[in-house]
This record gives structure tokens, C-alpha cells and sequence, in this order.
């Protein structure tokens, strides 16, 4: 069985030091080797941003995909090749502003996908502007009056589009952010983890400290019942979007790749899917 060293490569990542994503690149290892993954049955899928670097610094198969666009690639990995444990990642401007379309979608057709979101509220790559996870009134080169849009909420977004599994962490906390990739690998369909993954180089007002003073952790709720979908949404709206932990998972639904007639059971994913030399000649 792999251990977590072996989904490591000699590649440098070039984030910032301090950069949240260090820990959820370690997280990543560490879940994989834990639910007993192979590299060669992992791919890891990343859109456009710092964040996007992710797939080139695991051991596995990786893809450096276009902005916004980890999801539809992931997708067409996972139907491809179902023997394949896919996670899709990337930045909330990947994946909330142009890649909002694409991740609606995939949370309700609910392909057996782990989607890891490093949330900075910002957009650090291209050197600090407002994202769609910026608060209101966050000042940056773009909105150097301060953002007078509002901030866009994924948790209650995937909640409303059918999510079957919804978790919220934070880079700091690794060993809830392993968990929690851990549970979102296991779980039979899609599964949506934010990652709070503070950018320490533009954003001055999301930092480490503050998300510290801001996050409710449902550790303190011992009672809460992550089936219950009413309970999470009311959960994420009373904490303002910051609660952190399994928010809901519904285990009844199948997994869209259980769903298709045939998929599973005749390896349609294994046939040769090309055209008849004949039948291609008709069209
Ligand atoms: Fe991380 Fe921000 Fe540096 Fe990008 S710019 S690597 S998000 S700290
Ligand atoms: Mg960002």
C-alpha cells in the first residue's frame, strides 16, 4: 500500500511561503495514501491559478487544464476511465466565476468526483483582484472603491443544485482537511470541499488570523445530523458561509456512473466506442 511520501515528486511548487495551498497539497498526499490509493489509480485535474499548480506537484496522473475547465476534463477522465479515482481542483475564480456553469452542472449530475477548491477570495495569480468570494467592500486593484457586489456563497449554491456531499476546512487545519478529503474520496458521487487556503502575498484582509476568528467549526455542534438537508442550509446561513466540517452528505443518491444502463456492468468504458468504417462513410 502507497504511504503518503510516495504521491510526492520532485517538483518545487513556486507558491509564496506561507501559501495555503502547501497544506492542502499535503492533505491530498496524506487522504490518498489513507483510503489506499495508488498513484497509478489517481488523476488529479486542476483549472487556471496559483491553486492549479496543485496537479503537477502530486504523484499521479496530473492535468493542467484550461481556466475554468478542471470540471469538464475531470468528468471526461472519470467516464473515460472508471477505474480511475478523480479529484478536480482549483481556485474560487476558477471555479466560481468562469467555471461557475461547469460546477452547478457537476454538482447535480454527481459523477463520483472529488472537487477541492482552494478559497483565497481573491485572485492571486494574475496579482490581486476581486473575486466572487470577496466580501463586500473588499478593496483591490479592480475595486480600488471597494467591491459593491455581493459575495457569492458555494456552499449554499451546491445545497440548492442537489449536492449529495458538501464540506467546508480550512488549510490550517490538516488533519480535518485530511479527513474530509478522506470522507469526499469514499463517497459515491460528487463531493464538494472548500478549502478557506489564505493567499498571505495580496490578500491583507482574509488572512490566517481571521479566519481563525471567524470560523465555526461543527465540532461544536456534537448533535448535528449532516443528513439533514434543511439543517445544513440553515447552518451555512446563520454562520454566514463560514462553518467548517461535513456540512451534508445524502448516501441514498447514486452516483451518476451507477446510473448509466450498462456502464458498470458491460465495461462500456473499456469498449472500442470507435465508428464502423462503413457507418462512418454515411455520415
Ligand atoms: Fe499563494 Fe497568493 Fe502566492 Fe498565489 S499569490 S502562491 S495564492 S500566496
Ligand atoms: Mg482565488
Amino acid at each position: 500500500m502507497a504511504t503518503f511520501k510516495e504521491f510526492r515528486n520532485n517538483v518545487k511548487p513556486n507558491w509564496c511561503p506561507g501559501c495555503g495551498d502547501f497544506s492542502v497539497q499535503a492533505a491530498i498526499q496524506r487522504a490518498a495514501a489513507n483510503v489506499g490509493l495508488e498513484p497509478e489509480r489517481l488523476a488529479v485535474v486542476s483549472g487556471i491559478g496559483c491553486s492549479g499548480r496543485i496537479s503537477g506537484y502530486i504523484n499521479a496522473y496530473g492535468l493542467h487544464g484550461i481556466h475554468g475547465r478542471a470540471l469538464p476534463i475531470a468528468q471526461g477522465v472519470k467516464l473515460a476511465n472508471r477505474e480511475l479515482t478523480v479529484i478536480a481542483s482549483g481556485g474560487d475564480g476558477d471555479g466560481f466565476a468562469i467555471g461557475m456553469g461547469h460546477t452547478v452542472h457537476a454538482i447535480r449530475r454527481n459523477l463520483d468526483i472529488t472537487y477541492i477548491v482552494m478559497d483565497n477570495q481573491i485572485y492571486g495569480l494574475t496579482k490581486g483582484q476581486t473575486s466572487p468570494r470577496s466580501a463586500e467592500g473588499f478593496k483591490t486593484k479592480s475595486t480600488p472603491e471597494g467591491s459593491i457586489e455581493s459575495t457569492l456563497s458555494p456552499l449554499e449554491i451546491a445545497m440548492s443544485a442537489g449536492a449529495t456531499f458538501v464540506a467546508q476546512s480550512f488549510s490550517s487545519d490538516l488533519k480535518q482537511l485530511t479527513a474530509l478529503i478522506e470522507a469526499g474520496l469514499n463517497h459515491k458521487g460528487f463531493s464538494l470541499i472548500n478549502v478557506f487556503s489564505p493567499c498571505v502575498t495580496f490578500n491583507k484582509v482574509n488572512t490566517y488570523d481571521w479566519f481563525k476568528e471567524h470560523i465555526v467549526n461543527l465540532e461544536q455542534y456534537p448533535d448535528y445530523d449532516p443528513s439533514n438537508r434543511m439543517l445544513a442550509m440553515n447552518k451555512i446561513m446563520e454562520t454566514g458561509g463560514m462553518l467548517t466540517g461535513l456540512i451534508y452528505q445524502n448516501k441514498e443518491r447514486k452516483a451518476y456512473d451507477d446510473m448509466i444502463v450498462g456502464f458498470k456492468e458491460e465495461g462500456l468504458a473499456n469498449q472500442d466506442l470507435t465508428l464502423p468504417q462503413d457507418q462512418f462513410d454515411k455520415l
